[in-house]
């Protein structure tokens, strides 16, 4: 039974560490890479990365593609822990590396586990080449593009202690960081 994992919300130092290579890959990793990708789910979101869950190993649990269950919706704001979706297609990330950056860029409207209720556009190259364990520990060469390549730099920024925020303006960073502050208060 997959677990739900509390998630790390901004400001919180952790979330400016680098992660660490994992170097194993047993039941424990394939335990941690479930439970995330359930929290995600469950939060709604398209990515995660370990030290969002407080985990400073580098993996990461993406999916672009699933819909919400329309049942669902009704248990909503109660303390049901199922996770109600459809058509996922989900992808695992263990010691990504991004070895190829397209010259040419694309802005898109983040947002992040981390960050709940902020969005900012960010720019990034447009397309990426990636080298990644799967879930099986098998190394993956993988051209990336459109929201894939988005959501990957995203996260894999993470796995380097940077966060979406670090990739604004100053002073859009400053609104986001004052709002977290008083979101935890
Ligand atoms: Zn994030």
């Amino acid at each position: 039974m997959s677990k739900l994992l509390p998630l790390v919300i901004a400001p919180d130092p952790i979330l400016l560490e680098i992660s660490k290579p994992v170097t194993k890959f047993d039941s424990t990793l394939k335990t941690l890479l479930d439970d995330m990708l359930f929290t995600m789910y469950r939060y709604e979101g398209v990515g995660l990365a370990g030290v969002q869950v407080g985990v400073l190993k580098r993996v990461l649990v993406m999916d672009i593609d699933y819909e919400e269950d329309e049942d669902a919706i009704m248990h909503h704001g109660r303390t049901c822990s199922h996770v109600h979706v459809k058509n996922t297609n989900p992808r695992f990330f263990v010691n990504p590396e991004i070895i190829e950056f397209s010259k040419e860029n694309s802005a898109f409207k983040e947002g992040c586990l981390s960050f709940p209720d902020a969005r900012s556009e960010v720019v990034r190259p447009k397309k990426v080449k990636v080298k990644y364990f799967d879930w099986d520990g098998e190394e993956k060469l993988e051209t990336m593009e459109g929201l894939m390549a988005v959501c990957i730099q995203h996260e894999i920024d993470h796995l380097n202690g940077i966060t979406f925020v670090d990739r604004i303006s100053k002073l859009k960073k400053e609104i986001i960081m004052r709002k977290m502050i008083k979101l935890k208060s």
